[in-house]
């Protein structure tokens, strides 16, 4: 029987996170080790100046007071050492992860911190902003991990998965597209007087780019994009080099 890992970056108590173990026992044994609250926009965060506490919270659940990289370096390096995941799979994710989004995600981070250890990664995502049904992005979850359980990815490669809400109508293979976006600042002024400022929901649009992700979802399709942590730029280096006023030695 196949192990699966999950975690997420909306915390232990998410729906979406439930949603996806249940799916996931019908392919294999599910394993949750989730931040014990609310991580989102923590990206690939390591926690590294305070201790992490674990809980058991279930005979395959576990809490970790950090962000969704730490959960899965401690499920690889100690809770589930001795009998390693096949694959860890992150979400299902309230809200989209599109676009220059994936670089803040502690979704996708939960899955890149898999392919740091040599691991298959999927993260999942609901591309909606109300109405959180997780019903056919779960199966869909399901399905897809199945088939990448079988068919294995290339080594270092996570896919990043957006899910429309509502029955699937299929799904696409996308690259990373471009927001244009700006966030809102909210200003107030707390119970104790003092001014705050808190970073509100960004109105953003997309650049028009036929294979973004951006494209596939706004089809109502599902977009799939495979990442990894390598984030050289291959086309600025090959520019880089071919600049003639910028002639390094060495
Ligand atoms: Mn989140």
């Amino acid at each position: 029987m196949k192990r699966i890992l999950v975690t997420n970056d909306d915390g232990i108590y998410s729906d979406g996170l439930s949603a996806l173990a249940s799916a996931l026992e019908s392919i294999g044994e599910v394993t949750v080790v989730a931040p014990a609250t609310e991580q989102s926009a923590s990206a690939h965060s390591l926690t590294l100046t305070r201790p992490l506490r674990v809980r058991r919270l279930g005979e395959r659940q576990y809490s970790v007071d950090g962000t969704p990289t730490d959960c899965v370096t401690l499920a690889l390096t100690k809770l589930l050492a001795d009998s390693l995941p096949n694959i860890v799979v992150s979400g299902i994710n309230y809200g989209p992860n599109l676009g220059d989004d994936v670089t803040y995600s502690g979704t996708v981070a939960g899955a890149l911190e898999a392919s740091v250890f040599g691991l298959p990664g999927i993260a999942f995502s609901l591309v909606t902003r109300n109405k959180f049904d997780f019903t056919h992005a779960a199966a869909f979850a399901a399905e897809l991990t199945g088939k990448v359980l079988a068919t294995g990815l290339p080594e270092g490669t996570i896919l990043n998965v957006n899910v429309p809400a509502g029955p699937i109508r299929g799904a696409r293979l996308t690259h990373q597209g471009i927001k244009i976006a700006r966030s809102e600042i909210i200003e107030g002024v707390d119970p104790r007087g003092r001014p705050y400022f808190w970073i509100g929901e960004q109105q953003s649009s997309w650049k028009e780019d036929e294979g973004s992700d951006y494209a596939a979802v706004a089809l109502e399709l599902v977009s799939i994009t495979p990442l990894r942590t390598d984030m050289t730029d291959y086309r600025a280096l090959e520019f880089l080099r071919n600049a003639s006023e910028l002639q390094l030695n060495g």
